[in-house]
């Protein structure tokens, strides 16, 4: 069975149980959910995130993991603002322990931007913010996400994420989350060469290393360096390579998640519809349907 899910929100008052009733209304046995709003570091206290009783419900489903994504406001690329690195660092530091406590192994991180002082000292500055907050105990791994590439953005090949590899002590500690789409933007062809393409990341880094997939169409065609997600199978990277990946034997045990864009009501701007149940339901049925943004209209506006 895939382990397919989708990002799930975290909010109001059943905040993780809220978070784990969504993915089981999708149809989803794994899920992705940020700690808090993506673009600030304000988090409620652990006690109130209802963890307890997300885990049973959890158990109950068979959901036996789920991710956590590290706000993107986190750039410990930053050596130009020693202020931006030292909030990024402490905030890292916090968020690996609330994934513990949550019960998941890995926090999925953008590895950050150089903002003009260049790759080598954008990764230099990451190693030197990850060394900090990773001990021989720490039990979660960081996960590092493959980059599009727009800005300054580093992670955009596979050799800069293996620097930091290098660079970093407790490297076992470390993980990739592969997403489609940027890794497409970024100028790997993964629609004609899903295989070659992963011997080369074999080879720098190791495919076991990979803990996540963002299972990602994209807006744009390959090496656009944009990062702009499409829904599954309706951009350039195609319903037949993302299944290619899906289903890929060395992966199966690896969560694949899905972040798509809503789905845009055409009469009425303000309005859009969340895709997962019928992304999740096309994918596991293996056939591509064209018309489903279509039907995700139709249903919601009877
Ligand atoms: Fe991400
Ligand atoms: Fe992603
Ligand atoms: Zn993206």
């Amino acid at each position: 069975m895939l382990k397919l899910g989708c990002h799930v929100g975290m909010s109001g008052k059943e905040m993780m149980l809220g978070s784990v009733k969504d993915a089981i209304r999708v149809g989803a046995n794994t899920f992705m959910l940020y700690t808090g709003a993506p673009q600030n570091t304000k988090r409620k206290e652990l006690s109130e995130l209802r963890i307890e009783e997300a885990r049973a419900l959890m158990q109950e489903y068979d959901i036996e993991e789920f991710v956590v994504h590290a706000p993107y406001i986190i750039n410990l690329a930053n050596c130009v603002k020693q202020e931006t690195f030292d909030i990024a660092v402490e905030f890292l530091e916090l968020e690996l322990a609330r994934t513990e406590t949550m019960g998941s192994t890995t926090l999925v991180l953008h590895p950050g931007s150089h903002v003009g002082e260049g790759i080598e000292a954008g990764v230099n500055q990451i190693a030197k913010g990850i060394n900090s907050v990773l001990t021989k105990d720490t039990k979660v791994n960081v996960a590092l996400e493959t980059m599009a590439g727009k800005g300054s953005e580093i992670g955009r090949s596979f050799e800069e994420l293996a620097m930091i590899y290098d660079k970093v002590v407790y490297n076992d500690k470390l993980r990739v989350c592969f997403d489609t789409c940027h890794v497409s933007d970024a100028g790997y062809d993964i629609i004609h060469d899903f295989d070659g393409v992963m011997n080369h990341f074999d080879k720098l880094i190791g495919k076991e290393q990979i803990a996540v997939f963002h299972m990602n169409d994209s807006k744009n065609v390959p090496g656009s360096g944009k990062d702009r997600h499409e829904n599954f199978g309706f951009g350039h990277i195609g319903f037949e390579a993302l299944m290619y990946i899906m289903k890929h034997p060395d992966f199966m045990h690896v969560p694949k998640i899905l972040e798509s864009p809503y789905v845009k009501d055409p009469n009425d701007k303000k309005k859009s519809y969340e895709p997962y149940k019928h992304e999740i339901a096309m994918i596991r049925e293996g056939r591509f349907n064209p018309k489903m943004q279509e039907e995700i209209l139709q249903q919601v506006n009877k």
